[in-house]
């Protein structure tokens, strides 16, 4: 079966996890403490319905000068991680105007999203509960929920996996 490749972005708040959700999925290390203003790619190849998926995933900083540059990496993404903290309510309502974003950039109401809260272990410090934030993905089409754990590397293949399944369906619908 032939090999595809995709681009995902991950988006959201500094602080919420994003580095270190990629640094886990992509080469299964914790770290504790990353540079907030690191923006980097990194490739990794998985098998999603027994075919090999190559993943270009491009772990965004905030610290773009120009929109223009937001617009060119939404521009060629083809997936994204919408990211927040259990632990913080702002964080959740700051990815609205990006999911508006992305939408009008790419033109396309059924774009490849899911919503991700991470920081689940820290339970104590929840902001957020997970009936709120499930009615916001249920707000965005019926976009999936998940909520990870960088830290303790739970549901962050889940979350990547899911998104890859998405992109593989869009993908196939706008080729038919
Ligand atoms: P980014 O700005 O979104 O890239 O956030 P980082 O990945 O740099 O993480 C910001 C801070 O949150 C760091 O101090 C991490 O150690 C911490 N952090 C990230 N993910 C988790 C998690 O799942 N649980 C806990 N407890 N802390 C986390
Ligand atoms: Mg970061």
């Amino acid at each position: 079966m032939s090999q595809r490749e995709y681009h995902i972005v991950v988006l959201g708040s500094g602080g919420v996890g994003k580095s270190c959700l990629t640094a886990q999925f992509v080469q299964n290390v914790w770290i504790e403490s990353y540079d907030p203003t690191i923006e980097d790619s990194y490739r990794k190849t998985i098998e999603v319905e027994g075919r090999q998926v190559v993943l270009e995933i491009l772990d965004t900083a905030g610290t773009e000068q120009f929109t223009a540059m937001r617009e060119l990496y939404m521009k060629t993404g083809q997936g994204f991680l919408l990211v927040f903290s259990i632990t913080s309510m702002t964080s959740l309502h700051e990815l609205a105007e990006l999911r508006d974003q992305i939408i009008r950039i790419k033109d396309d109401m059924k774009v490849p999203i899911v919503l991700v809260g991470n920081k689940s272990d820290l339970e104590e410090d929840r902001a957020v509960s997970r009936a709120r934030a499930f009615a916001v993905s249920q707000s965005w089409g019926s976009c999936p929920y998940y909520e990870t754990s960088a830290r303790r590397r739970a549901n962050v293949d889940e979350v990547f996996k899911d998104l890859c399944r998405q992109m593989i369906k869009r993908d196939q619908a706008l080729r038919d």
